[in-house]
């Protein structure tokens, strides 16, 4: 009987054991560069109720529209989502957690989001992200801070070709006196207007900005610039964060049509771009969102914050360079029985020592002969390869195999100073 092969679920990725150190590198990277700022680690579940989004997000975003993967629980009937970005969920824990009543919060995440979007280079129905959220901080200081924290993490993966594009989105006045005369120009021009636009005339008309058709850009190109409604606060939040980039050399554009997908975010929003990637070239994106707390009954408490996609950025690493590699230090050859038992001992021993050491274990097939494992000793990418056969056992000695370096040399150690012996000569070798 033949039995149906089951598949991961489209769009939502493995990630295999030879893509991990470009994740592990991005991961250290950023982790040195937020800890470097003072951020600290945040986890919240990746199960939410469906009206931290709808309520947070908005309800005429396509986020809460048409990607969610929401779902009744079967026991209890609760309404729940799998999240689609985690800014709502880490203010949710704020509030919850009263983080924020003694002091202001920097805080950092990482993990899975999942959006039902379809499925394509770059854009995946679960993907990850490294977002950092700083709660309770209302100055221009921190939304440049942020952007200097993420300069700095390209910086340190040596990515090039990323710019920066920086907006203003004003307050809610200035919104919705821009909105209007948004709708009037939009109205005017109706006959351009594409299905997606035409839906959003009266929903989301500041999203339409935001269309990448081509057919509407140069109409788009001449509509009324939310940056020209701005009143004084929300400019001088706006210049105060433009000097501060001058200021430490971060060059940018400022691009008035920039809007952000989720309907929290006022005043300073940014995205980072990149010419290396084809269509979905925005690796990180982020603004302030001191609107956000309130809706959720927590006390003003004024926020920025950005989020990157890890696979865009992976994807950029993978271009620029090969992958430092995950290999062991050691593998272990043996020839079974006592020789077996005498060879996990000595692995324990190596890894006491600080060394990582893959023992050779029984397959199907049994031990195997010393010639297949050598071959899965060389294939482990492991430096050296050591040996404890029959011989070796009776005279108390351990054979080392050097695999990669020292012209590939043979020799037999004494087992009592084979730690001494490694330490001395494998250590020195890494540090070349
Ligand atoms: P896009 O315009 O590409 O749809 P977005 O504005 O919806 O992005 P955000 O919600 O701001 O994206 O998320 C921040 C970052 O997360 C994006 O800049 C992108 O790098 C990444 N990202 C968002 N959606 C996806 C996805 N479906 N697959 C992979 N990465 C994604
Ligand atoms: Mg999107």
């Amino acid at each position: 009987m033949s039995v149906e092969k089951l598949f991961a679920v489209k769009g939502m990725n493995d990630i295999l054991p030879e893509q991990m150190p470009y994740w592990h590198w991005l991961e250290s990277c950023a982790k040195e560069v937020l800890r470097s700022y003072g951020y600290r680690e945040i986890r919240t579940p990746i199960v939410e109720p469906s009206a931290l989004f709808s309520r947070g997000l908005g309800q005429v975003t396509d986020i809460v529209e048409k990607e969610m993967y929401a779902f009744t629980d079967k026991l209890n009937g609760d309404e729940l989502s799998l999240r689609p970005e985690s800014t709502a969920g880490v203010v949710r824990a704020a509030i919850e957690h009263s983080l924020t009543y003694q002091e202001p919060q920097r805080l950092w995440y990482r993990g899975p989001m999942f959006r039902h979007e379809r499925p394509q280079r770059g854009r995946y129905r679960q993907f990850h992200q490294i977002g950092v959220e700083s709660l309770g901080f209302s100055g221009p200081d921190i939304d440049a801070e942020l952007i200097l924290l993420s300069a700095r993490l390209w910086q340190k993966l040596g990515l090039k070709n990323v710019s920066l594009e920086l907006n203003s989105i004003g307050d809610a006045p200035e919104r919705a006196a821009h909105r209007h005369a948004l709708i009037e120009y939009l109205k005017e021009q109706e006959s351009l207007l594409d299905q997606d636009a035409k839906r959003r005339l009266y929903t989301n008309p500041l999203r339409i900005l935001d269309s990448k058709n081509p057919a509407m850009q140069e109409m788009l190109g001449a509509a009324p610039r939310l940056i020209d409604f701005l009143e004084h606060a929300s400019r001088a939040h706006f210049d105060g964060v433009q000097a501060l980039l001058h200021a430490n050399n971060i060059s940018f554009t400022v691009n008035p049509r920039l809007v952000r997908g989720m309907d929290y975010y006022n005043r300073t929003v940014f995205e980072w771009i990149s010419t290396d990637l084809g269509t979905q070239a925005t690796i990180c994106g982020g603004g302030r969102y001191d609107p956000l707390t309130p809706l959720y009954g927590g006390n003003e408490t004024p926020a920025c914050g950005f989020a990157l996609g890890m696979e865009r950025v992976i994807e950029l690493l993978k271009q620029i360079t090969s992958a430092p590699l995950d290999n062991p230090d050691i593998y272990l050859m043996h020839s079974g029985g006592a020789c077996g038992l005498s060879a996990m001992q000595l692995a324990e021993q190596l890894r006491t020592h600080q060394m990582s050491v893959v023992l050779h274990c029984m397959a199907s097939v049994g031990i195997g002969s010393f010639k297949s494992q050598m071959k899965r000793a060389d294939n482990s990418g492991a430096q050296l390869a050591l040996i404890l056969g029959e011989d070796e056992i009776a005279q108390n000695t351990v054979t080392i195999k050097w695999l990669r370096a020292r012209e590939k040399a043979q020799e037999k150690i004494n087992r009592v100073e084979l730690i001494q012996y490694l330490q001395t000569h494998y250590l020195q070798l890494l540090s070349q």
